[in-house]
């Protein structure tokens, strides 16, 4: 086992990670661990933009986009929050402008600026410009672009290093323990502050845009420290994956132009959100479509899809501005998009709920108190801006104000604060559980468990649910951690052992699929992107409050989650019903 010290620890090298890193590594010396090499991190895969009120296009302000996120986000938002991101947005875009990000530019040589899902002008007259893109691959240029800068100052990383665990000491933060993928060792991270940011956990589902590699790790090894996970219930379904792939076609085809139909060639969208129809939030669309499906207006011989028809858009305009999604109908479906609609169902997205922090990004223990020393951002983390559903483009711009945030927070608490002692075995944990896992002589298949997970959290958790369908979820998962603990490990060597990572990353993703199944049992209301058929409305009496997720241990060991609940910052806007 080999013992590092730091200031300050990061663990994730996606946009979040590397913009913490830009900034703590001019005030403290840091390091980065990344179980990826920072330029796979998931957020080079995010094609359609991030906004901010440039009002480059057309009349716009921070205000709006405030409101826009408090509205879309069902009024869970913690508003004093989304105000800070909103505000920081436009200088979050010109910092990436100033570093080299080549964004699409209009004519006169400005930023351009395109329609995405729930932004409007004035409250909700109609749907504004407002989202900042590079193509369709805006989340590319901005990994590319902040690893260029991390390279510049000097970052240091630690690729292909897996944090699987968090060091406490009497409630303050101590450091991380690591696994190195290329030779098997351990290695604790001594750190006197460190930042999560190791991204999202889509993985639970089968149909999604996700990565292999989005496991949720961070929140898992906070949880399993005993802090709270808020939130987790609310996962977004993104309207239009590629059918039965789940291969992610950004809403910017939408802000482009492109219009949703059903069988009969409707643009069924006009009924269910008239003023601002397929830019309705993504909540509200995915429902839209599977309500179409129920109602046997879905297209194919199954009737289990509908369509994104871009035909009516001029060639030139899909080869300019939307060149990778056009490129993946044609690969993975063998569809021409200039002459053909292209088939698409909802696809788990992205997880609003996380690692509760304030808006400096400093995580909490509890509803009030943080822990000393800890920061979260970017998708592990819970501000809440995103509050029951993230508008699209507002990931992109999270990661860059929050990460920035987080960055120099956490160099400011390394300065003024010294180490604290690592606890004693600092590594036995993850020692114990890879041992386990090693040597374990089971017959579960991980590749089994984790499909049987996949397909009932598709099932039973996805766009909508029920107390019935819930509890179906709630005891397939009981039953897989069950098998779980028989899992085995085909490889028992200990260079570049994926097959032991995946095990390891199998059983994070059961235990917040268990949180969230939990959480989302436990409310009784529809609002933003939980929906659940057997209570329909929203009910702000009971449920305008935060879950806030424990998990407990009790005197034999046997582990329950405990729910608590966490009041809602309001500022200037008083709940309304959401109309589009
Ligand atoms: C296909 C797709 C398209 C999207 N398009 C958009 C868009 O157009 N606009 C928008 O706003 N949002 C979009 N999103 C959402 C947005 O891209 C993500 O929410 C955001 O990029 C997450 O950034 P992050 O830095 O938090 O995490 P990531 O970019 O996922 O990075 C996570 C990092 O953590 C590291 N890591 C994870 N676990 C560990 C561990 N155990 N130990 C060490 N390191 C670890 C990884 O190596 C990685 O470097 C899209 C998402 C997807 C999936």
């Amino acid at each position: 086992m080999q013992i590092h010290k730091y200031d300050t620890v990061i663990v994730g090298a996606g946009g979040a990670g590397m913009r913490a890193a830009i900034e703590s590594t001019q005030r403290s010396r840091t390091a980065v661990l990344t179980k990826l090499y920072p330029t796979r991190s998931h957020t080079g895969a995010a094609q359609g933009g991030m906004c901010a009120a440039l009002a480059n296009v057309e009349e716009d302000n921070w205000e709006w986009h405030t409101f826009d996120t408090v509205k879309g986000g069902d009024y869970l938002v913690d508003q004093d929050a989304a105000e800070i991101m909103c505000k920081e947005a436009i200088d979050a875009v010109l910092d990436l402008e100033k570093m080299g990000l080549p964004f699409s530019r209009t004519p006169e040589g400005r930023i351009d600026q395109r329609r995405f899902g729930g932004h409007t002008r004035n409250h909700g007259e109609a749907a504004v410009r407002r989202s900042c893109y590079a193509a369709d691959r805006t989340g590319h240029m901005i990994l590319q672009t902040l690893f260029q800068n991390c390279v510049k100052h000097g970052v240091e990383f630690f690729n292909e290093f897996y944090v699987l665990d968090l060091l406490l000491n009497e409630g303050r933060t101590a450091g991380v323990v690591a696994y190195e993928l290329a030779t098997g060792e351990i290695h604790v991270f001594q750190a006197k502050s460190v930042v999560f940011a190791s991204g999202g956990n889509g993985k639970f589902f089968k149909v999604t845009s996700n990565a292999h590699t989005l496991t949720g790790d961070g929140q898992a090894a906070v949880y399993r420290r005993g802090l709270p996970l808020e939130d987790m219930e609310f996962f977004q379904f993104h309207p239009t994956g590629i059918w039965r792939m789940g291969i992610l076609l950004t809403e910017g085809a939408r802000g482009e132009g492109g219009i949703l139909r059903n069988k009969d060639g409707e643009r069924f969208m006009e009924r269910y959100a008239p003023t601002i129809k397929d830019l309705a939030p993504r909540d509200m669309v995915s429902r839209a479509i599977y309500t179409e499906i129920r109602e046997g207006r879905g297209c194919g011989p199954d009737g289990d899809h509908v369509y994104l028809d871009l035909t009516h858009l001029p060639p030139e305009q899909l080869d300019a501005k939307l060149p990778d999604i056009t490129e993946f109908a044609r690969t993975y479906l063998g569809i021409e998009p200039y002459t053909d609609p292209i088939p698409i169902q909802p696809t788990a997205h992205y997880e609003m709920g996380g690692i509760p922090t304030n808006v400096e990004g400093e995580v909490l223990r509890n509803n009030t108190d943080i822990v000393p020393g800890l920061y979260a951002a970017g998708e592990v983390a819970c501000v809440s801006v995103h509050g029951a559903n993230r508008l699209g483009t507002n990931s992109l711009l999270d990661i860059n104000v929050f990460g920035r945030r987080a960055g120099i927070a956490a160099a400011e608490y390394a300065h003024a604060n010294d180490w604290t002692e690592l606890p004693e075995n600092p590594a036995a944990l993850v020692e114990e559980l890879l041992e386990n896992l090693r040597t374990s002589d089971g017959t579960e298949s991980i590749a089994q468990i984790r499909k049987e997970m996949q397909e009932t959290m598709d099932a039973n958790a996805m766009v909508y649910r029920t107390e019935t369908t819930l509890k179906q979820a709630v005891a397939d998962l009981a039953a897989l951690k069950e098998r779980y603990k028989n899992v085995s490990v085909q490889d028992k060597g200990k260079r570049y052992n994926t097959d032991l990572l995946e095990a390891v990353e199998l059983g994070n993703l059961l235990d917040l699929a268990e949180v969230l199944a939990i959480s989302a049992l436990a409310r009784n209301e529809s609002r933003g992107g939980h929906y659940r058929e057997d209570y329909p409305t929203r009910d702000d009496v009971n449920f305008m409050r935060h879950t806030m997720a424990y998990r407990e241990v009790d005197a034999d060991g046997k582990a329950s989650i405990r729910l608590d609940y966490k009041p809602v910052v309001q500022t200037r806007y008083q709940p309304m019903e959401r109309k589009y």
